[in-house]
């Protein structure tokens, strides 16, 4: 069975550059399947030969701030409904925000796998990064950069190891 992994996360954080690097390869779709909602990008992958679909979500980024809360918990919450897994992208570089810890405590209900992964920590000490981010409750968290494709392959060896 093809896993769905959903990227959640403030805005900003780097899930799209994540997404566009997941779904890169010479043989991926990215486009917007018909019938879903607009404000979620689904894409296909390829770890060698397992096959996977990423979903972005973060088209809440123009609405104005107070609806920001509202929106990536509705977000959140479809995109964990219909995933398998969920990678809860953070910003090594900013550190836990309260936004971040709002996600955190959606996520710790659920009853599905969830990794951490601390982007745009390329040139931090690895340790520092992910030190910080421990907090949030939701086991040991992984440093990447997306822009540079640290750690990435690294996070879907993990994420995708049952399947
Ligand atoms: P999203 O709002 O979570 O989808 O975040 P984006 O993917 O749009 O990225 C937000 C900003 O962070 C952009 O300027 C990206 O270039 C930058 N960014 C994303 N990943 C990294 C990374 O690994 N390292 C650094 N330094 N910047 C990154
Ligand atoms: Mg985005």
């Amino acid at each position: 069975m093809k896993p769905t992994i959903a990227l959640v996360g403030r805005p900003n954080v780097g899930k799209s550059t994540l997404f566009n690097r997941l779904t890169k390869s010479r043989d991926a779709i990215v486009a917007d399947i018909p019938g879903l909602t607009r404000d979620r990008h689904y894409g296909h992958g390829k770890l060698g030969r397992k096959p996977f679909l990423v979903v972005d979500t973060g088209g809440f980024e123009p609405l104005a701030k107070d609806g920001i809360m509202h929106e990536m918990a509705r977000q959140t919450e479809q995109a964990i409904a219909e995933s398998d897994i969920i990678v809860f992208v953070v910003d090594g570089r900013v550190g836990i925000t309260a936004q971040d810890k709002e996600i955190a405590n959606k996520l710790r209900k659920i009853d599905r796998p969830v990794f951490v992964a601390v982007n745009k920590s390329e040139g931090l000490d690895r340790g520092i990064a992910v030190a910080d981010f421990h907090e949030l409750g939701l086991g040991q968290p992984y440093s990447i950069s997306a822009t540079h494709g640290e750690g990435v392959r690294n996070l879907l060896d993990l994420v995708l190891d049952p399947y």
